[in-house]
């Protein structure tokens, strides 16, 4: 089962166009499938209360490329068919990874607020560049329709330096939590 289908929440992106409808592939079973998530979530929130961790800038710019993609900014690259409106306004999350829809798994917080795209250690579903678990796409991925993967590997820097992002420290009172 699609994970598209077990989250609630908007879908950001119904028609990838020239892009490939991509599948996550999940570990065998429910149990084993939970366990994955929560060991992620768990190993991202534990990351924000290294010392002097803190996600770089280029890789946070990758991760809202991953997740939003650019054509809000003028470029072609949709959003994540896994990414999901929260019903707070002007909210997303990721609806891949089973994190649900709460304050903690928003991808951008608000204006000034640490957020879940700030975690030093973050894993994607889809492996995608910016993440921890990061794996480069295959050959077959350029065949079209590409995957959007392929797409944000071969990007140049200038664009990718285009995109806007904020870094943040993490709460000083929530380390480790
Ligand atoms: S974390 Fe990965 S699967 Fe989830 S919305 Fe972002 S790019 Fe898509």
């Amino acid at each position: 089962m699609g994970c598209g289908k077990c989250n609630k929440g908007k879908k950001m992106s119904d028609s990838n166009n020239n892009f490939r409808k991509e599948e996550i592939k999940e570990t065998s079973g429910t149990i084993s499938k939970k366990l994955n998530m929560i060991q992620s979530f768990a190993t991202a929130l534990t990351s924000r209360g290294l010392k002097n961790e803190k996600v770089s800038k280029a890789t946070k710019q990758l991760r809202v490329l991953s997740c939003f993609g650019n054509k809000q900014d003028g470029g072609v690259l949709p959003p994540c068919e896994y990414l999901r409106e929260s019903s707070t306004p002007g909210k997303h999350f990721c609806g891949g990874c089973g994190c649900g829809d709460r304050k903690g798994t928003w991808l951008v917080a608000d204006g000034e607020e640490y957020s879940k795209l700030d975690y030093p250690k973050l894993s994607c579903p889809l492996h995608m560049p910016g993440f921890t678990n990061y794996t480069p796409a295959t050959p077959d991925e350029a065949v079209s329709p590409i995957t959007r993967r392929h797409y944000i590997e071969n990007m140049q820097y200038k664009d990718i330096e285009k995109v806007k992002v904020n870094l943040f420290d993490p709460p000083k009172d929530q380390n480790n939590k």
